[in-house]
């Protein structure tokens, strides 16, 4: 087992006034709950604390602000420049999206998270693919600094873990993560009523987008890939938000015999477009993902795609194909 060095991170939270928490792009329960824990300590530690996000929390998320008091910070608001930024689940720079300013600004510039294939942007890194999630990361530095656990900390923690696991099922699950899990409901109790907020209480709108989406869904490679792209007029003949489909790469790669999906969705900007991958042990998607200038896990990756004259989404998307298809060991 890694046993990592927080002295350097330790070292730079002693001498910080005012931290601010950056969350990756798109911020799933990981990179929030992470970010949260985080925070809470550190505002019982004296410090003043900003976590700012890129995007308006998703509504199944929200309970991290009602049940645990966490205040999540838009961009519009103005944020004095921090003694430290800490980027939280960040796995690249690019991830930081319009934020990078304020990580810039800081003085000292830190990064935790449990990437595989990752940026080295931050002078003090601490990032361990070994964790199931970044809240695993940030049990073992809390734990080590021996902080005062609380309910609201346990609730942040917790939902990490259980978003980026599947609710403990993924391959990523170590006896760690179980064991930080276990310590989280020691804390609090019956922490069950997480994995219905984000793992159940689907909105209508995201059963009507599912049906659309099980009928777009294409198969490759005969079967083992599945492949579904949504564009806007798919949401809005369901009424349906980007939230609603959080789950679809997931649900496309429990369908038997697929190994590999790849989920599309449109981007921020025209001729941008999302891409999810996930896989099972036949294929390691974090490696083809990086090799198209996106990343992520062994399992759950991502790629962005612009489109430009060089090449159309149709022949990245055959390129994209043709790759996962090569690297399949099945
Ligand atoms: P997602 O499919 O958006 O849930 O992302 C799965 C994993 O891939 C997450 O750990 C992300 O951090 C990572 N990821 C997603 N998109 C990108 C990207 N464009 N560049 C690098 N990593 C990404
Ligand atoms: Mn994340
Ligand atoms: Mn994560």
């Amino acid at each position: 087992m890694t046993k990592m060095n927080w002295t350097p991170l330790r070292n730079a939270i002693g001498e910080a006034a005012h931290i601010v928490l950056l969350p990756h792009i798109y911020a799933d329960g990981d990179a929030l709950g992470s970010s949260g824990a985080l925070a809470l300590f550190l505002q019982a530690q004296g410090k003043q604390v900003t976590i700012a996000v890129e995007e308006a929390v998703q509504d199944k998320l929200s309970f991290l602000c009602t049940k645990a008091g966490i205040q999540f910070t838009l961009p519009e608001t103005e944020t004095p420049r921090a003694d430290l930024a800490i980027a939280v689940d960040v796995s690249d720079y690019a991830r930081l999206g319009s934020r990078k300013t304020l990580f810039d600004r800081a003085k000292v510039k830190a990064r935790i998270d449990h990437h595989g294939v990752s940026g080295d942007f931050a002078p003090i890194t601490v990032c361990n693919p070994d964790w199931a999630a970044t809240a695993e990361g940030i049990y073992e530095f809390l734990n080590e600094i021996g902080a005062n656990w609380t309910v609201p900390m346990a609730i942040c923690l917790y939902t990490g873990l259980v978003t980026d696991t599947g609710c403990f099922a993924y391959s990523n699950v170590r006896p760690e993560t179980m064991k930080a899990g276990a310590a989280m409901l020691e804390i609090a109790g019956d922490l069950s009523w997480i994995y219905r907020e984000t793992f159940e209480n689907k909105t209508k709108s995201c059963i009507a987008l599912t049906a659309v989406a099980y009928a777009k869904t294409e198969y490759e490679a005969g079967g083992r890939i599945a492949y579904l792209q949504l564009e806007a007029q798919d949401y809005d003949s369901a009424g349906a938000t980007d939230e609603d489909s959080e789950g679809f790469s997931a649900m496309l790669r429990a369908i038997q015999g697929v190994h590999v999906s790849i989920f599309v969705r449109d981007g921020k900007n025209p001729g941008q477009y999302r891409i999810s991958l996930r896989s099972d042990e036949a294929s390691d998607v974090s490696k083809v993902a990086a090799e198209f200038g996106g990343g992520g896990h062994a399992r759950a990756a991502g790629i962005t795609f612009v489109s430009d004259k060089e090449e159309t989404f149709t022949q990245f998307k055959n390129r994209l194909i043709t790759r996962l298809k090569e690297g399949m060991n099945v």
